[in-house]
Formats: structure tokens, C-alpha cells, sequence
């Protein structure tokens, strides 16, 4: 015998058993996209390395450890996409497709980081992901946000908490980069080794840390809401406003960054209690210069992206997860063709039938067969047997599984 080929670290099955709450995720997710006038956009899962480099940020996590990078035999640098804004970016810009300004899309599937495998962290998982372009005004971000409330809210999903936060203007940010490296250089020696090198890269960067023993000293940390500009002050104010009209409770966490460098002026994320330290179920904000760094005319742009494994943990933990989908109607041949097929006695292949999961079985025995007729059971209610002629056993069925689904749904 072969030896077994394991799978790599990191990378996981979705088993039959849980494709039913991956397809509910999916189901939901373009019903509220075209509720919202969103456009599905595929774009490839590799790209050239320097595209992520370009517009992710030398000093991140993804860029500095995490990317599957390869050379190829004809000498390009390709990488296997992390995240799917940047590809979306130069998709809309190598396609033309600002044209008209404005553009509404989302997309959805895998992305590849090479990070500590733990549960709810991959290293390739899915996300999905929204992105609108041309709109400078805060009503977007409300929309957007309000966009992924809905579909969270359409999963049945509970206990998630609304974080928002301002980054200001790029040059706002320099300043306040500036006064986080003089606050954390002032504490080097209680920094951690990961803070430690990103206190001379990037500092802002330190207070993403997940690290327990880091958390006082980002609590004590300076704020840029404090020292914003004028601008992203209102628009931000704006934003809360809207937030608060629409009902949707949000927290002000003023030390909340992402892990890109392209955010500008507002970022958000949904966390949950429910997932140990991989709290963060979507996170996204505002990138106002990213289409003009990789090369297309000034557009401002936001985007939120949706980790799918840990709103199918979520699922899964409250109960939401689908039905797996189980066949309707267990049926088998004649009593000749049972024999051929090893069906074994009445009862066993009742239970076969009842282990089915299946609503109703049909049987069509010799004596049934020769009458013309097929003998209905429920296998699920304690109701009389009954026969139907076999031409009509499509419709007869139909209305039977009509009729249950119409009970199960008064109960
Ligand atoms: P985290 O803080 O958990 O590392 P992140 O800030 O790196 O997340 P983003 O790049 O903003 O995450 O990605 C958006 C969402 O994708 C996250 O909120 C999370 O739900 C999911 N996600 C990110 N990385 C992973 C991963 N390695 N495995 C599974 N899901 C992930
Ligand atoms: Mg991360």
C-alpha cells in the first residue's frame, strides 16, 4: 500500500456534512448583494507579487511573512492572493471599469496566508468581500456597513459587536505615526519582539497586537480621533449619525487599525466573543488613494471583507448551521432487483430507509409492480400506508412533501 499523502497545515476540507452552512452562507450573501445593487466580480487568485507589495504595505504582517510568493518558469513573480481588494483594484483599473465612476461589487472565495494554523485561522480560507468606488461621502460607509449588518442579521447571527474608528487623512496619520513611535519607544523595553519590530516600520501596527500582556500599554496609547483634521472629523461624525438613524448600535474604539497599510479615514469591524482570540468575524474601511497608487485616476474607495470559516463556526456554535441536506424519497426496485443488489429483508431495508434520513419510502415490490401501483410510506409519522398508481407518483409525492413542509412550518 501507498503511503498517505497528508493535507498541508493549515488547509482544511469542507466535508459533505457542512456544505449545507457553507451554501446557506452563500445563498444569503448574493441575496442581500442584489438587494443592495452589488455586482458579482471574479477576479483571479493569483496576481503579480509586486501588486500586493504595492498596495498591502512592506511593513505588515501579510506582506513581510505571510504571502505564498513563487517564481515561475518564466521568471514571474506570482503570489497567491492574502486578500481580494488589491486584485479588485487593478481588475477595475486594467478593465476600464471606472469609466462611469461609480462601481458597486463583491466577490467571494479563497485567499492564502501563511500564518499559525489555529482554529479559525487558515491559511487558505475564504472571504467575502465587498467594494464601491467613486463615492467620497459618508453615506457609503454607512452602506456599507449596514450591507454587512444585513447579511449578518439574515444568517440569524447574534452576540457581534460593531467597532468603528477614524484614520484620518494620510498626512493626519503621519503626524499621529509619529507621536505612537515617540509613546512606544518611551516603553521599548516592556514591547514584545513582534512590537518591538514594528515600533521602527510601522508603528500603528503595534496596536493590533493580540498579545494579553500588550493591552495596557495600547490602552494608554495616544488617539488620533483626538487630533484629527476637520474633515474626516465631520465625515466621520456623519457616519456615526447615520449609523445611529439606522439603528445599528456601534463602540467608537479609538485604537483600532487594520492590517494593510491603504485605510484612510474610516475602518470598522464586527467581532464576536464566541471565537476564542479569532474575534474578528469582517473588518474593512476606507481607501481613498489606493486606486491612484496602483495607477488608475484618483477614485476614493471602501470595502469590507468576511471570513467564511468563522461565520460558519459561528453558524455551527449557535445552532444556525442548514440542514444537511437529506434525500426527500428512499426508493428501491423490485424485490428481484433488491436481491441482485444484496438488499436484504423487509425490515432491513425499512431501516435502511429510515437511516436514510429520508422523508417517505416508495416500494414497488412484484405484486406492486404488476398492479400498476406503488406503495407510499412515511417514515417519519405514524400514518396509514398508502398506493398510487406510478404514473402519478411525481405529483402524489409532490403534494405529500408539499403538505409536510407546510407542517413543519406552522410548528
Ligand atoms: P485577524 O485580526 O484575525 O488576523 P485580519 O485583520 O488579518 O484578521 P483581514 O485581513 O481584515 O483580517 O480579513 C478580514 C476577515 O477575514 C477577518 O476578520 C477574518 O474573519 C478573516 N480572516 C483573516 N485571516 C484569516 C485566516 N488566516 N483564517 C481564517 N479567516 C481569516
Ligand atoms: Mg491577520
Amino acid at each position: 500500500m501507498g503511503k498517505i499523502i497528508e493535507p498541508l497545515r493549515g488547509v482544511h476540507d469542507v466535508l459533505p456534512a457542512q456544505a449545507a452552512a457553507w451554501q446557506k452562507l452563500e445563498r444569503v450573501t448574493r441575496e442581500v448583494f442584489r438587494a443592495y445593487g452589488y455586482e458579482e466580480f471574479r477576479v483571479p487568485v493569483i496576481e503579480q507579487t509586486q501588486l500586493f507589495k504595492r498596495s498591502i504595505g512592506d511593513f505588515t504582517d501579510i506582506v513581510e511573512k505571510e504571502m505564498f510568493s513563487f517564481v515561475d518558469q518564466g521568471e514571474d513573480h506570482i503570489t497567491l492572493r492574502p486578500e481580494a481588494t488589491a486584485g479588485i483594484v487593478r481588475a477595475v483599473i486594467s478593465n476600464g471599469l471606472l469609466r462611469d465612476n461609480r462601481l458597486r461589487v463583491w466577490c467571494m472565495g479563497p485567499m492564502f496566508r501563511r500564518e499559525r494554523p489555529q482554529a479559525g485561522r487558515f491559511r487558505q480560507f475564504h472571504q467575502i468581500d465587498a467594494e464601491a468606488f467613486g463615492f467620497p461621502g459618508p453615506d457609503v460607509d454607512a452602506e456599507m456597513i449596514l450591507l454587512s449588518a444585513r447579511l449578518l442579521r439574515r444568517l440569524g447571527l447574534t452576540r457581534l459587536k460593531l467597532l468603528v474608528n477614524s484614520l484620518g487623512t494620510p498626512a493626519a496619520r503621519a503626524a499621529y505615526r509619529d507621536e505612537l513611535a515617540a509613546y512606544f519607544g518611551a516603553h521599548e523595553a516592556e514591547l514584545d519582539a513582534d512590537s518591538r519590530r514594528r515600533l521602527a516600520g510601522n508603528p500603528l501596527r503595534i496596536l493590533d497586537s493580540k498579545n494579553p500582556q500588550m493591552q495596557h500599554l495600547v490602552a494608554g496609547a495616544p488617539r488620533l480621533l483626538d487630533s484629527l483634521d476637520p474633515e474626516s472629523k465631520e465625515h466621520f461624525e456623519a457616519l456615526c449619525a447615520h449609523l445611529k438613524s439606522a439603528g445599528i448600535e456601534y463602540h467608537v474604539e479609538p485604537h483600532l487599525v487594520r492590517g494593510l497599510d491603504y485605510y484612510t479615514r474610516t475602518v470598522f469591524e464586527w467581532t464576536t466573543d464566541a471565537l476564542g482570540s479569532q474575534s474578528a468575524v469582517c473588518a474593512g474601511g476606507r481607501y481613498d488613494g489606493l486606486v491612484e497608487q496602483l495607477g488608475g485616476a484618483s477614485t476614493p474607495g471602501i470595502g469590507w471583507a468576511m471570513g467564511q470559516e468563522r461565520i460558519v463556526l459561528l453558524l455551527e456554535k449557535q445552532g444556525l448551521a442548514a440542514q444537511r441536506d437529506r434525500p426527500q424519497v428512499y426508493a428501491w426496485p423490485s424485490l428481484k432487483l433488491q436481491i441482485n443488489l444484496g438488499g436484504g429483508s423487509f425490515k432491513t431495508q425499512f431501516k435502511r430507509a429510515d437511516k436514510s434520513g429520508a422523508e417517505f419510502a416508495i416500494v414497488l415490490g412484484d405484486e406492486e409492480v404488476e398492479r400498476g401501483v406503488a406503495a407510499v410510506k412515511d417514515l417519519r409519522r405514524d400514518v396509514a400506508q398508502e398506493e398510487c398508481p406510478i404514473e402519478r407518483i411525481n405529483e402524489r409525492m409532490g403534494t405529500l412533501l408539499g403538505l409536510k413542509a407546510g407542517i413543519a412550518e406552522q410548528a
